[in-house]
């Protein structure tokens, strides 16, 4: 079945969708004729940079883990330094189940999953099978990614509220540096990749 319902597309008419105000203009005008921004059918090199910033994501969240997140210095205890993982397992041993979940939820499995999802969607985008679903996915991803920036405000409001200063102060960890890069990377990735692809991509496969 044709994917598009035997509607042409814009881009099949040489029409393109400004990226920054969002009208439809004839491409061969180059630029947009009410904002003046270059345009563009699909976004430039969408497949390469989404992979650029995925590779860079995958790499930050090493660091992410593996260095505390959060330093702790209290008169009694001395200076605690915690990773995302061992402040799961300190919260969980706790008994504090819920926000053991959350922040596994949303410091270790979110991330994990938008990369994976993000790399299928990129073989899809070539591929074009089963283009309704991948967009489903693609929206998902999305939607779900933002969630992860969390755990980037649960450190500064740490760090802002607990400044008790002799008895105990809080700093964020270099670990919770690379998470925020690692955050914002997926996001930035999730915008880079351009869905059009997808259908695209189905679009030649139905040709005949
Ligand atoms: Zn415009």
């Amino acid at each position: 079945m044709n994917p598009d319902f035997g509607i042409p597309t814009a881009a099949a008419r040489g029409l393109a969708l400004c990226h920054s105000c969002s009208r439809v203009a004839p491409r061969k005008l180059r630029h947009c004729p009410r904002c003046r921004a270059t345009l563009h059918l699909r976004k430039p090199n969408s497949l390469a940079r989404t992979w650029a910033l995925m590779i860079s994501a995958a790499l930050l969240y090493l660091p992410a883990n593996l260095l505390p997140v959060l330093d702790v210095e209290s008169s009694v205890k001395g200076t605690q330094k915690s990773t995302i993982i061992s402040g799961v397992i300190q919260f969980w041993e706790d008994g504090d189940y819920p926000v053991a979940i959350i922040i596994f939820t949303a410091s270790i499995l979110i991330p994990i999953l938008k990369v994976i999802a993000l790399v299928y969607l990129c073989i899809a985008a070539r591929s074009g099978s089963r283009p309704e679903r991948n967009t489903r996915l693609y929206r998902l991803t999305e939607f779900i990614g933002r969630w992860s920036m969390v755990d980037v405000f649960v450190v500064a409001i740490l760090v802002g509220v607990v400044q008790l200063g002799a008895v105990m102060s809080i700093r964020p960890g270099a670990g919770a540096l690379a998470f925020a890069g690692v955050v914002i990377l997926t996001m930035l990735a999730a915008m880079s990749f351009d869905p059009r692809l997808i259908w695209d991509a189905a679009g030649k496969r139905n040709e005949p």
